[in-house]
């Protein structure tokens, strides 16, 4: 019998402390307030910016919101990050993506201070995370790991194999379960035996944009599976890269999709929001 990972309980437990911690912050006269930015109205997009203005609602963080046309020129959106990052009443500075093509995403990621940097995407973060110092995490596999310890699974010593190597998901994943001391292997699509080494892990991380491809062939009996996905299947519903129906036959505990790790990438956000008064 397989333990269900409740993503959307778990994101809720950590904004409740949140709310708590700002509360607490309020009272010393400290206000946190995060800066975000969207250009043009890419539908999603507006979703995803409206679900975090809803969350800085409610954990008492305030939030600044710029809507910009989508013939903004980058000089106008770089001109404004530097103005945010130059104020001091903002903490954190969010660039929804993807951005318009004329725009350079790298260049704009780079601009943003990484002081200010919530959603751990600047090359100092990235660096900061590889050796160990303090410095934002990116939201989804920093919500990853609070699934698995909030879940009360252990991750020290165990095999994790993560499948992916993306800079937002894998890579950054799989130095996060270097830090909590898992033995770690990350996979990509020039992978051989892909099966094997993923029947390997004890905890699997799947992170690969192939809507249920990893069925229980590929995984080991008891092992953790977080399933990092999310797609349209063929009725429209909402489904995973892991093949939820199968896995759950083989796996000892696994996220569902939708209400797995999707609810944690926006928990996190507000709590890089909240670590952004530590981080100088
Ligand atoms: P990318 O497309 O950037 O990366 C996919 C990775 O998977 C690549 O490293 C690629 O290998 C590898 N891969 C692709 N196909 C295979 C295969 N057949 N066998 C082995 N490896 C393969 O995706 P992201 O990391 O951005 O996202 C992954 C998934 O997570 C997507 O479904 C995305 O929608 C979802 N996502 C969900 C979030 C959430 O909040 N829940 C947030 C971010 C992403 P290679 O490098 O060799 O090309």
């Amino acid at each position: 019998m397989y333990k269900l990972i409740d993503g959307k309980a778990i994101s809720k437990q950590i904004k409740d402390e949140l709310k708590e911690k700002v509360a607490g912050l309020k009272a010393e006269g400290v206000e946190i307030c995060l800066a975000v930015i969207q250009v043009g109205n890419d539908p999603a997009s507006s979703v995803y910016v409206g679900n975090k203005k809803k969350a800085c609602e409610y954990i008492g963080i305030g939030s600044l919101s710029y809507e910009l046309p989508e013939e903004t020129t980058e000089e106008e959106l770089l001109a404004l990050i530097e103005k945010l990052n130059a104020d001091d009443k903002v903490n954190g500075i969010l660039v929804q993506l993807p951005l318009p093509k004329h725009i350079d995403e790298d260049k704009v990621i780079k601009t943003i201070s990484p002081k200010k940097d919530v959603d751990g995407f600047h090359p100092m973060s990235v660096g900061a995370l590889s050796i160990g110092q303090p410095g934002f995490v990116s939201c989804t596999p920093a919500g990853v790991i609070q699934l698995i310890k909030r879940s009360g699974i252990e991750i020290e010593g165990k095999e994790c194999v993560v499948l992916g190597r993306s800079n937002i998901v894998g890579k950054p994943m799989s130095m996060l379960l270097l830090r909590e001391n898992g033995t770690v292997t990350v996979c990509h699509s020039r992978t051989k035996d892909l099966k094997e080494v993923c029947r390997r892990a004890d905890i699997l991380v799947v992170a690969i944009g192939r809507p249920k491809m990893i069925d229980a062939s590929y995984i080991k009996e008891g092992a953790t599976v977080i399933d990092v996905g999310i797609h349209r299947d063929e009725n429209n519903k909402l489904c995973g890269d892991v093949d939820f129906e199968s896995a759950k036959e083989v796996a000892g505990a696994i996220t569902p999709v939708p209400g797995g790790v999707g609810p944690m990438t926006i928990a996190m956000l507000m709590s890089n929001c909240v670590e952004s008064i530590n981080i100088n």
